[in-house]
């Protein structure tokens, strides 16, 4: 059985009071307009206020001036709340009131004008209604390989493939049980419209080597997008070249896990994507075996010391 691991405080949260004043007419969203016609090309950090690669790699971004050769380029900081209360005793500060990630629908939208997260979804929405192309930075509690996370469209897939890092691609399934991410809000989930988004989850929350990978993709994306030249992008990459490895594996959820005990733990690594044969014991929730409920079944997203009823992770299995 293995513990779950305890992760180092590598990343310092930094202050982002100078970035307050967007471009945008909203905090913490600077827009850039290029004179030459192009898409408008969204990258977006804290989502989840402890998700620190996205910022360290918005914030350099900004740093660098870079502006679109094309179109229109947005590089924004969602939940700054959520993010200003994140330190050493408030590891999880993921939201506050609830998920920023799960309230892109007009639905859910019109129903909640009061809490915290849906305020600042409200303050961004007439920008995000107006994107192109989305990335939105992610990280993870366990240590991960990075993937990224998208719905079964075409088109978001085609995204994917064309960035190239990571090599991982979760698909979504098709119902949103738990509510609807900034990447599925209207058009972006759409199979006949335009716009497309996608979640690349770049590692451990706190680990220096999430921010290459967010940096990596987050390059390629401006890159692809056409918002700066090829030669910028090879330049910027320099600085965090994380070796591309292998071919490109896709997967498909399942079915989640949900905890009977308190104490579930996985049995191999908290890594995630470790395939399993039917039958094979994959955790342990309590003195009760998880077992592999059919063939090569991959471990998807184990999630910190899951509580009885919530889900631990999901069965996965891969797609062509
Ligand atoms: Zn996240």
């Amino acid at each position: 059985m293995s513990q779950a691991p305890d992760y180092p405080l590598e990343l310092e949260p930094e202050d982002l009071s100078p970035y307050r004043r967007g471009t945008s007419g909203v905090d913490y969203v600077h827009s850039f307009r290029s004179p030459r016609a192009g898409p408008h090309v969204m990258i977006n950090a804290l989502t989840h206020g402890n998700e620190l690669c996205g910022m360290r790699v918005v914030k350099r971004l900004l740093d660098l001036n870079i502006r679109p050769v094309c179109g229109a380029l947005t590089l924004s900081f969602a939940n700054v709340s959520a993010y200003q209360c994140f330190g050493p005793k408030r590891l999880d500060a993921r939201f506050l009131d609830r998920d920023f990630n799960r309230l892109w629908h007009d639905d859910l939208l019109q129903e909640d004008a009061q809490t915290i997260e849906a305020r600042r979804a409200h303050e961004m929405l007439p920008i995000v209604r107006t994107v192109d192309r989305l990335l939105d930075l992610h990280s993870t509690w366990h240590a991960l390989k990075p993937f990224f996370v998208l719905p079964k469209l075409a088109k978001t897939r085609a995204l994917a493939d064309a960035l190239g890092h990571p090599r991982r691609q979760l698909f979504l399934p098709g119902i949103r049980h738990e509510g609807y991410h900034l990447i599925d809000y209207n058009a972006f989930g759409q199979d006949d419209a335009g716009a497309v988004a996608l979640i690349v989850e770049c590692g451990q929350h706190f680990a220096r080597s999430s921010v290459d990978n967010a940096w990596q993709t987050a390059v390629r994306m401006l890159q692809v997008c056409g918002m700066i030249e090829t030669a910028v992008a090879v330049n910027l990459l320099a600085a965090a070249v994380v070796p591309a490895d292998s071919a490109i594996e896709r997967f498909e959820i399942v079915q989640p896990v949900i905890a009977e005990s308190d104490h579930l733990e996985i049995v191999g690594s908290y890594a995630g994507f470790d395939a399993y044969p039917l039958g094979a014991c994959a955790a342990m929730d309590g003195q009760k075996p998880v077992l592999a409920p059919f063939d090569e079944a991959i471990v998807i997203a184990p999630r910190p010391s899951p509580a009885k009823g919530q889900q631990a992770f999901a069965w996965g299995r891969r797609v062509a």
